[in-house]
């Protein structure tokens, strides 16, 4: 089984609760206007990595040691093979091991649609957040991009580790957005506010840091 993926990282911490692993899957069929992850749209062989390779670095980064996985994209449905497969092997990697991190992902399809077509990958699920990225609604929730988007627990372990963060706020915790440097890329992970990009821009133009291409702005 092959997925195709954006990137991946460990440790997240704005993307949920804790020390997470995150994987950007690749692709997104979506478009949200104002999306500030255009790189992720394209459908590209060319990201396609063996599953159980993703799987053996979710293992070997984390050393176990991880409150939870977090997927996003792109959009994570637009592979639901791949997308079911790989919760499949987390969940039995957490079983095995005797871990108890939980599964969270954002999609842009509205929940009523999962449930309609996909209710065997909400059922592997701990939580999710759904319904697309609307960008004249305010940032309100944490870990949420427009005020529209929900977080929705599915299992035991979803209501409990998610119960204090329903009505959160957006700056319930220290910070939304994590930054790194991966050769001539710069990439981001966590819920920009708006205006938050254009700052960053300016940061690295101060600094003389020229960005050529950028996956935020409208196209
Ligand atoms: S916000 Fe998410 S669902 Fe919307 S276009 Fe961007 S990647 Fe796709």
């Amino acid at each position: 089984m092959l997925i195709a993926i954006n990137k991946a990282h460990f440790p997240v911490t704005v993307l949920g609760p804790g020390r997470r692993i995150g994987i950007w899957l690749q692709g997104c069929s979506i478009g949200c206007p104002g999306c500030v992850s255009r790189d992720t749209w394209a459908t590209d062989a060319g990201r396609n990595m063996p599953l159980a390779q993703l799987l053996a670095w979710c293992r070997d980064v984390s050393g176990g040691q991880l409150d939870g996985v977090t997927l996003s994209g792109g959009e994570p449905f637009d592979q639901p093979l791949a997308l079911a497969a790989l919760l499949d092997g987390l969940a039995q990697w957490r079983t095995g091991a005797g871990l108890d991190f939980d599964l969270l992902c954002y999609s842009g399809y509205p929940q009523a649609r999962l449930a309609e077509r996909h209710p065997h990958i909400l059922a592997k699920l701990d939580a999710l957040i759904p319904e697309p990225y609307v960008d004249n609604l305010p940032l309100a929730r944490l870990w949420r991009g427009s005020a529209n988007q929900t977080l929705v627990p599915l299992s035991e372990r979803g209501r409990r580790v998610y119960a204090p963060y329903l009505d959160a706020a957006a700056d319930t915790l220290s910070k939304r957005m994590q930054l790194a440097v991966d050769g001539r890329r710069l990439w981001f992970a966590g819920i920009p506010a708006r205006g938050d990009m254009e700052r960053l821009e300016a940061l690295c133009k101060a600094r003389g840091l020229q960005l050529d291409d950028k996956s935020w702005g409208r196209a």
